[in-house]
This record gives structure tokens, sequence and C-alpha cells, in this order.
């Protein structure tokens, strides 16, 4: 059973301190989904983490299946990553100048995803995808960016643009503060949808900069690119004279050492100009990047006009925590990663079935959610968004209870890393039929 703190509330510290948090920090957070707005409920302030467990303020555990999002694929503090950190720490944090550790980081980054032969190191996804389309802009001379419903890429203003009704339609701003002109270059096209995308190019074709895709989508829950999405991505890109962008700042380094393009296994021929990355990259450091062709690269300043910099961007402390995980992620590693994915997928589906709850997993590498539904198949936002909601909160909360932490939504992926062992998928295992039932 989870160590539980004396008492009747297990939360009641977090409690306490989200009461204090909201005073001073809007909604008490300071990223969204961490509120548990959308399952309700006191989110946990985490006190300390080690290999797959969190401990909150209240002294409970908890098996972590956040992994902050996604970097953590090692565990949290992981030894050799805790070690490449003090040392680098002792050698001073910031100096605005070069440093080695970026050269070793952008070679290692190099050397793993082929179609990447120059990267620049920023110090969230967010940078990287902004980063990335306004290169692309500059590249093309075009100033229409394409991206998909649901996807995500960060808070970027012209990428928080959710689509009008119809097949392919200019965005609307998704949220106050970012005006109608910010988005008014982006066209917002449904996922997975072939004759969507061949009408956008037929009608914007000589304007379109690039399309900015997800490399599998994992921020409306995980969707993956149906069979020939990626290379019909490929063509229409190059027919028309735009970049393909392929987002793998959550699938970067994560499904494979090559991430998505390595894990997809489509070839140099069907690879995109540009990747952004971010997450596992930094170790758990604001550490990023985007990347791609030489020549379009070579737009960036300061050898071309496209400006693009950063106070911090290749931090000694983060380049250092980045080095230290991507050499961490062995061949075994990712068998692992993969072995405790699939074992955790099968059980939660499985409890769910014995439940008779409706749902669908859905699985791109190890990346996978599930989907609280009575439909068959989940291919794109329209149909991520038709779930049981109710069903999922009674789920998590229930999950929360007996010490196993999930993403606090429907829509998101569910991590695992290296570290997950026995103890720890033990426990999941053990809470999966109780939540199911309570999902009924
Ligand atoms: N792109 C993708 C695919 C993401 O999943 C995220 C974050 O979740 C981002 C971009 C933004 O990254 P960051 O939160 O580091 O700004």
């Amino acid at each position: 059973a989870p160590t539980t703190s004396s008492g009747s509330d297990p939360a009641a510290a977090s409690a306490a301190l989200f009461e204090r948090a909201a005073a001073v920090i809007p909604g008490g957070v300071n990223s969204p989904v961490r509120a548990f707005r959308a399952v309700g409920g006191t989110p946990r302030f985490v006190a300390s983490a080690r290999g797959p467990w969190l401990t909150d303020v209240d002294g409970r555990r908890y098996v972590d299946l956040l992994c902050s999002w996604g970097p953590m694929i090692l565990g949290h503090a992981h030894p050799d990553v805790l070690a490449a950190v003090q040392a680098a720490v002792l050698d001073g944090f910031s100096y605005g100048t070069p440093t080695e550790r970026e050269v070793l980081l952008a070679e290692e980054i190099v050397s793993r995803v082929e179609p990447v032969e120059q990267v620049r190191l920023v110090s969230s996804g967010t940078e990287a995808t902004m980063s990335a389309i306004r290169l692309a802009r500059g590249f093309t001379g075009r100033p229409v960016v394409v991206k998909f419903a649901g996807h995500y890429h960060g808070h970027v203003d012209a990428l928080l643009a959710s689509a009008g009704s119809g097949l392919a339609t200019f965005a609307l701003p998704d949220t106050p503060g970012v005006t109608g002109a910010a988005a008014a270059d982006t066209l917002v096209v449904p996922y997975n949808d072939p004759d969507a995308l061949e009408a956008v190019f037929r009608e914007h074709g000589d304007r379109i900069a690039c399309v900015i895709t997800e490399a599998a989508a994992g921020n409306m829950g995980v969707v993956r690119p149906q069979p020939g999405f990626t290379a019909l991505l490929r063509r229409l890109t190059r027919e028309h004279g735009a970049l393909l962008v392929s987002d793998e700042v959550m699938t970067g380094f994560r499904v494979s050492s090559a991430g998505w393009y390595g894990y997809e296994g489509l070839g140099l021929d069907h690879a995109p100009d540009l990747l952004t990355f971010g997450k596992v990259m930094g170790g758990g450091f604001p550490a990023a990047a985007f990347g791609g062709r030489a020549d379009v690269m070579a737009h960036l300043a300061p050898a071309g006009p496209v400006y693009q910099a950063g106070t911090l961007s290749g931090n000694p402390i983060a380049t250092a925590a980045g080095l230290a995980t991507l050499r961490g992620t062995t061949p075994e590693v990712y068998a692992a990663v993969d072995a405790n994915a699939a074992t955790v997928r099968d059980a939660a589906s499985a409890a769910l079935t014995e439940a008779g709850v409706p749902h669908v997993v859905n699985t791109a590498g190890s990346m996978f959610s599930v989907f609280f539904t009575e439909l068959d198949a989940v291919t794109n936002y329209d149909e991520a968004r038709q779930q049981d909601l109710g069903a999922f909160r009674a789920f998590f909360h229930t999950m929360l209870d007996a010490g196993v932490h999930l993403p606090p939504s429907a829509f998101e992926a569910w991590f695992l890393s290296a570290s997950h062992d026995e103890d720890a998928i033990g426990r999941i295992l053990d809470a999966l039929p109780a939540a199911a039932r309570a999902a009924a």
C-alpha cells in the first residue's frame, strides 16, 4: 500500500501550498495543465524524485507516469546525469560565450538524426518551433504556416491557433492576447486527412512557407500519422517549394535514438527539412534545439539574415544534463522503455475491457495514451475529443489514491522510463483493476 501521511487528508500539505500559490501565482501553477482543472482536486506538490518515484510534500510516494511530460527517460536523478550536473555546476553557471559542451551536444544530435546537418540550441520547445517557422518563412520568403488541428507546438502566437469550421481554414486566435494578424497566416488542417492537405496546397501552395507537424502527435493524446501520410506531406511540400518541419520535441530521443524519424524509418528521401527537439535532450533542464538542412540553417544569423538568439542558449548546466542523458540512452534503455510501455498499456487495456469500459489505446513507439471513447479508432482531433471525461476523472483519481500519478488530462501521453522497475510496474498493475471499475 502507498505510504500515507497521518490525518484524513492525504494531500493536506499540497492543499495548503496550492492555496498559498494561488495568491501569488495565477491559478497556483506555472503551466496550466498542472492545476488539475480537468480532473479536479489538489495537484501534488513534489518535494523530491528518484528513479520512477515522486515523493510529495505530504510524504506520499507515487509511481510517476508523467516523467516531467517526457524528459525523464532515464528516471529521476539518474546517477550519471546527477554527476554530470554536479561537476558542471562547479565550473560556473552561464558565461555567454561558446563552450565545448555545446559542440558535443550538437555533434551528438547530428550524429543520431541523419537529416540534421546543423543544429542551434535554445532553451525550450516553444523557442525551437518559433525559431523554426521564422527560419522557414525567411528562407522561402513566404508567409503561410500550415499546422494540424490538435497538434501543439508550444505557446507560439502563430501556432496557438485553432480551426474555424471547414476542411482547411485560416486560423482564429485560440486565446486572448493573440491578434487576428498573428494568426492570419496560419492555416489549420485536420490531421491524417490527405484530401484536406491536397486541397490546401492546391489553393495556397505558392504562399506556404512550411507545414509544421508533430512527428507523431502526443498532445491530443497519442495519434500517429496514418500509413502514407508522412510521405504525402513530404511530396506535397517538395512539389510546392515549402519546407517540412517535424516537431520532435516530444518524440525526439524518446521513441528511438533518432526519434520518430528513426522509428518510422522512411529514410532520407522522406526526411523533413527542419526538426525541433526538447524534453529528453535537456534531461530535465531547459535545453531544446532546432536543426536540419545546412543550406536552410545557413540563413540564420550571424551567417545569414534571419535573427535568432538567447542569453541562456546552450547553457553549461543544461548541456551537461542533456549530454549525459543522451549518452545514457543506450539500446538497452530503449528496449526497457518499450517493454515497460507495452506492459502498462496492455494491462490498462485488459483492466478496462474486464470492467466493460469502452476505450482505444493508441501507440507511437513507447508513447501511448488511453482514450475513454466508444469509437473504434482515434485518428484526428475531432475523434480525440469524443471522450468520456468523467470516466477518465474517476480512473485518474483512483490511480492517484493508489499511488500512481498519471497525466492529469485525458488528452496526454503516458510516459515511462527505463527506471520503472518491477516494484513500480507492480504498483501500476495492482492499481489498474479498481481504477477501471471506477471508470465503468
Ligand atoms: N512541441 C511539442 C510537440 C510539445 O509536446 C511541446 C511541449 O509539450 C512543445 C513543442 C513546447 O515545448 P516547451 O514546453 O518546452 O516550450
